[in-house]
Order: structure tokens, then sequence, then C-alpha cells
């Protein structure tokens, strides 16, 4: 980390600011030039308040040199990470889609829709049991009965499964649950993080729609502290201006993130656009682009799904997506 201290600072006022700043275990290197004095910090600057000193009287500015990421950056940690899900593997070149419901309604809907997607060649299983629905008038889903009409669909088909927590005082009910998900409202929400630090069990994290990439990496480090280095970052489409889509989705953050960390990175068209018939070309463009895998929205009866029913696909729009994901990655594969 680097500040410029201002022109007029005096001698006094800048030996005040290095010793401030050695008080907090950092060395500082002093640069004086001949219109303008640098004072570089070496050590761990992850803890330092930058828009404090930003703001001290005698700073003219602040840049970090490092990132403020640890655990989940790729300079520390070259090698992709890959995760194992019930013999799945994500990550490093390994591939994978999860599909299903947006919410959990019913057995026969959720296992319908999972022996469907199983057999056009997903690996997981999504349903929401625990939703997070901007009215509270909106369904809510089935709660603790959504996670075990999951699980009977994961016995029944040896699908892994994937559903979203928004509370951490439900994790008893997640302990049969193979990966957690945290939506993007919860991306900041700091407390879930921590405790889903503890969790033995991968965490599907999904950026928030106003958040920026670092603060999707920061989101991540509060899980990593805690123990739990087994994240998959998703960008499911953040707010802009645009309203013929639901949300528009960031493609950007996978070649940029794919830099940054070597966690896997994953894409949700579904929410990303909202609308099924454009789903497939975000989806097709994902897989180009490098993404590790996929999360797809699939309903047997979009027209009269309790959530969600604009961006599902049928089973057999997704068994098409499905054959195009297969011959996308054949192409890239040769790049
Ligand atoms: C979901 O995946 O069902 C969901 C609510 O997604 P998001 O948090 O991205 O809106
Ligand atoms: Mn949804």
């Amino acid at each position: 980390m680097i500040a410029v201290i201002k022109p007029e600072a005096t001698e006094q006022q800048i030996e005040g600011l290095v010793s401030w700043f050695q008080a907090r275990g950092l060395k500082t290197h002093l640069s004086e030039g001949e219109f303008q004095t640098i004072i570089g910090l070496i050590g761990d600057t992850s803890k330092v308040d930058v828009d404090l000193v930003e703001g001290l009287d005698i700073v003219e500015s602040v840049k970090r040199i490092s990132e403020p990421f640890k655990s989940a950056n790729r300079k520390f940690h070259p090698r992709d990470t890959v995760i194992e899900i019930g013999g799945y593997k994500i990550g490093g070149g390994n591939f994978q889609v999860i599909a299903g419901p947006c919410s959990v309604e019913s057995p026969d809907q959720i296992i319908s829709v999972a022996e469907s997607v199983k057999a056009s060649g997903a690996a997981l299983l999504r349903g929401g049991a625990f939703k997070p629905r901007t009215s509270p008038y909106a369904f809510q889903g089935l709660r603790s009965e959504g996670i075990e009409l999951l699980l009977e669909a994961k016995a029944r088909t040896g699908m892994p499964i994937v559903t979203e927590i928004m509370n951490a005082v439900h994790l008893p009910l997640f302990e049969h649950v193979d990966v957690i998900q945290v939506g993007a409202r919860n991306m900041q929400n700091f407390e879930l993080l921590k405790e889903l630090g503890q969790v033995k069990k991968p965490i599907l994290l999904k950026r928030g729609y106003a958040n920026t990439l670092q603060e999707l990496l920061m989101s991540a480090e509060y899980i990593m502290a805690e123990g739990n280095k087994d994240i998959i970052l998703c960008e499911r489409g953040i707010r802009t201006f645009e309203t013929y889509t639901r949300n528009t989705l960031d493609l950007s953050a996978v070649p940029v993130l794919r830099d940054l960390t070597h966690l896997p990175v994953i894409i949700d068209p579904s929410h990303a656009i909202g609308v099924s018939r454009y789903v497939k070309s975000l989806a097709l463009a994902a897989v180009a682009c490098g993404a590790d895998g996929l999360i797809i929205e699939v309903h047997n009866d979009p027209q009269n799904a309790a959530c969600d029913g604009a961006q599902s696909l049928t089973p057999e729009q997704f068994a098409d997506l499905a054959e195009g994901i297969r011959r996308i990655r054949k192409v890239i594969e040769t790049l």
C-alpha cells in the first residue's frame, strides 16, 4: 500500500503518520521527492482502513498494491481449486451442470424434474426450500419439508443436492445437503458467512446484484477465514438500467475471476436474464468463455410454477441446451 502525502505536510506530521503505521505492525518506506513524499507500507495491510487513512489531513491519496483477499487469491494459491461433490468434480477443467426448479413444490414435481435433468446430463439437482422472496405474500418455499423432498429425490436419482440457506439457525436441517447455496441477497450477510466457514460442505456463493467482484471475493474470504475452503463462486446477473431483462449477465466476471482467484466460477443464466427463451444463448456463451459450470432453472410445468416460471426451461428445452453445452465444450477443448 502506498500513501501519497500532501506537499504542505510538515516533517513532524509525516513522522506522526509513520509512527501511526508502525504501531499497526507495518514497516514503512519513506520516499521524499522534490515535490511529493510517499510512504510505502510493507506487511499485512489487509487490516488497514483505506478510507480512514485517505481522510487524514496530510494524505492526498492511498493506493492498495496487493488485494485485500488472501485465501481466495490466486497469487498465494496458483493452482485451481477442484471441489468434489458426491463423485463429481468442479473446477480445474472439470465442468458440471446444476439443474432443477427454482423451488421445491411437491414430491412429483421434484422427482420428475430430477429424473429428466439427470437423463439429459445434469450432475447436481437444485431446488429452493427456503425462498428469499421480495414480497412476504409470495410463496416462501416448503422449508424443512422442501429439504426432505430434495433428499427423497437424491435417494431416488443419486444426484447430489444444492439448496439455499437464509438463516444459520436452519443449519441442522442441511446435514445431508451436499452444497449449501448463499443467495445474492445474503452475499454480505457476514454472520451467516462466518457460520458457513465452520461447515464441512461446499458453499455455492452467489454474487449480490449490486456487488463488485472484489466484494464477492471478500465474502468468500469470510468463509475461508473460518476454515472452509470449498467455495464455488456464481455470477447471476447484476442490476443495471436495462429493463428488457431481469438483470444483466456480467460475463466478464469469468475471465476476471479466473485471474484473481483459484476458486471455481459458475454462471446462472436463468436469474441473470429472467426470460426462458434467452437462457440458452447466455448459457452457451458462459461455456464458451470458460465457466466451470452452470446452474439452470428447469420446471416440468413452468406456466404453473410457484416461483420463477418465466425463466424456467421445460425438461425438453433443457435437453436441447445440454446438447448445445456438449458441443460448445468440444469446440473449446480444441482451442
Ligand atoms: C435462486 O437460485 O433460487 C435464487 C434465489 O437466486 P439469487 O440469489 O441469485 O437471486
Ligand atoms: Mn429462482
